[in-house]
C-alpha cells in the first residue's frame, strides 16, 4: 500500500466518512452503557488542522472543537466557524497566557493547579465573564504529564471553588499510552470512580457535568467506562502533519 497524503476533495471525503463512523460508534457505546447518543459530547481535537477542514467538520454537525496551543488557537481564531461550534482549550496552559484566551474559549479543560485557576478567575472577573473549567487529573501519575494527583483532588477542588469568575464543570484526563485495552480500562475506571465520588460530595460551586476522557484509539472504551465527553483528533482528521 502506498502512503498518500490526501488533499482537496479526497481529504474532505475522508473527514466525512470518519465523522460518520465516529458518530455511529458514539451512539453504539452510549446505548451499550445505558445512555443516549446526545448524552455524549464529541469534541474534535484540532491541533495542526487547517480551519478550512475544521469548518468542514462543523458543517457536518460537529459542535465542539478544542485546541491545545495558545499560539495556534490565536492564529486560527478568526477563521473558525464559531457561529456553529464552540471552542475550548484542552492543552497545557501557562499562567501568563491565560489572558490571551479568556473570552475566546467556552471552557478550559486543562486546569492543573490552584494558581492557574486563580489566574483564570482574575482574568475572567476583569472581563466580566464566568469561564467554565475542568480539572485535569494525572491518573497515571506520569512525571511528564500535567494534572493533579488523585489524592489532592478534594483539597484542590475546594480551593478552586472559592474563586469568582469560574465554574468547575468536571474532570478531564489523558491516561498513559497503554499496550492493551485492559490497561487503559483501569485508568478509565479510576477516573469514573473519582467523578462519581466527587459528584456525591455536592461541593459548592462544583458541578460534575463532564468527564472528559477517551481519544482516537479508545473513545468507545472511555464511553463504556462512563465518559460523557471524548476528544478525538486523528480518527477524524487523519494523522497529524506537523509543519
Ligand atoms: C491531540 C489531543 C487529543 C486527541 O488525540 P488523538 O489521539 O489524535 O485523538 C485529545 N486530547 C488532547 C488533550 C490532545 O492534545
Amino acid at each position: 500500500m502506498t502512503e498518500r497524503l490526501s488533499t482537496g476533495q479526497h481529504r474532505l471525503d475522508d473527514v466525512r466518512a470518519n465523522y460518520e463512523t465516529i458518530v455511529e460508534n458514539i451512539a453504539k457505546a452510549a446505548q451499550r452503557s445505558g445512555r443516549k447518543p446526545e448524552d455524549i459530547t464529541f469534541l474534535a481535537a484540532t491541533k495542526t488542522v487547517e480551519p478550512e477542514i475544521i469548518n468542514y467538520a462543523i458543517s457536518l454537525g460537529l459542535k465542539k472543537i478544542g485546541e491545545n496551543r495558545v499560539q495556534e488557537l490565536l492564529s486560527k481564531y478568526d477563521e473558525y466557524d464559531l457561529k456553529n461550534a464552540d471552542l475550548q482549550f484542552i492543552g497545557h496552559l501557562q499562567k501568563n497566557k491565560v489572558r490571551q484566551i479568556i473570552g475566546k474559549v467556552s471552557m478550559i479543560q486543562s486546569v492543573d493547579s490552584v494558581k492557574l485557576a486563580e489566574e483564570i478567575s482574575k482574568q475572567s472577573v476583569k472581563n466580566d465573564l464566568v469561564t467554565d473549567i475542568l480539572v485535569e487529573v494525572n491518573i497515571g501519575r506520569e512525571e511528564n504529564k500535567s494534572g493533579i494527583m488523585e489524592e489532592q483532588a478534594d483539597e484542590i477542588l475546594a480551593e478552586i471553588a472559592e474563586f469568582d469568575g469560574l465554574r468547575v464543570r468536571g474532570l478531564m484526563s489523558v491516561p498513559p499510552i497503554c499496550d492493551s485495552k485492559q490497561d487503559i480500562l483501569k485508568y478509565f475506571d479510576k477516573m469514573y470512580r473519582m467523578f462519581i465520588d466527587i459528584s456525591g460530595k455536592k461541593m459548592d460551586n462544583i458541578s460534575m457535568d463532564f468527564l472528559s476522557m477517551g481519544m482516537s484509539d479508545d473513545y468507545s472504551e472511555a464511553i463504556l467506562s462512563g465518559a460523557n465527553m471524548i476528544r478525538v483528533g486523528s480518527a477524524l482528521f487523519g494523522a497529524r502533519v506537523y509543519r
